[in-house]
């Protein structure tokens, strides 16, 4: 198979995800030419809020490898990941994205994500999200724990 197959898989994903009463997204995850997993977004069928197509791809593929760590593949998803899986991605270590739909395709059907990315432009304090910061130094021990641990599994 080549891009254009992969990502018409995740597109027909996509497109098959909303007769089954879901959102319009798909994603195929591609390592050494073969489709070692596929996702497609669950969060309303499974009240799961972070079910979006790349994040269940990622999740699946994962465990289909064993590994936490997917360099070596590639994640064909039918639109331009919104900020949530955009930081999976990278922390998946995929090597590339290919995506379909644009963000603001999403946003010209209620999927607007631009919110995020203008809240990270802002300093904490400037968002609409409040956060405040509690208990650091208590919070630090799990941290020291950690750089002492000589077992630990680094990721
Ligand atoms: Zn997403």
């Amino acid at each position: 198979m080549n891009k254009e197959e992969f990502m018409r898989k995740a597109i027909a994903l996509s497109i098959e995800n909303v007769a089954k009463g879901g959102g319009p997204f798909g994603a195929v995850i591609v390592k050494d030419g073969e489709i070692i997993a596929t996702g497609v977004n669950r969060v309303t069928s499974t009240c799961d809020p972070t079910a979006h197509a790349e994040i269940s791809a990622i999740r699946a593929a994962a465990k289909a490898l064993g590994t936490f760590n997917l360099s070596g593949c590639e994640i064909y998803t039918s639109c331009e990941p919104c900020p949530m899986c955009f930081g999976a991605i990278y922390w998946a270590r995929l090597d590339k994205i290919y995506y379909a739909n644009t963000k603001t395709d999403a946003k010209d059907i209620g999927f607007d994500d631009s919110f995020i990315y203008d809240e990270l432009e802002l300093k904490p304090a400037d968002r609409k999200l409040q956060s405040e910061p509690l208990l650091r130094e208590e919070a630090l021990k799990a941290f020291e724990e950690w750089t002492k641990n000589m077992d630990k599994i680094e990721y």
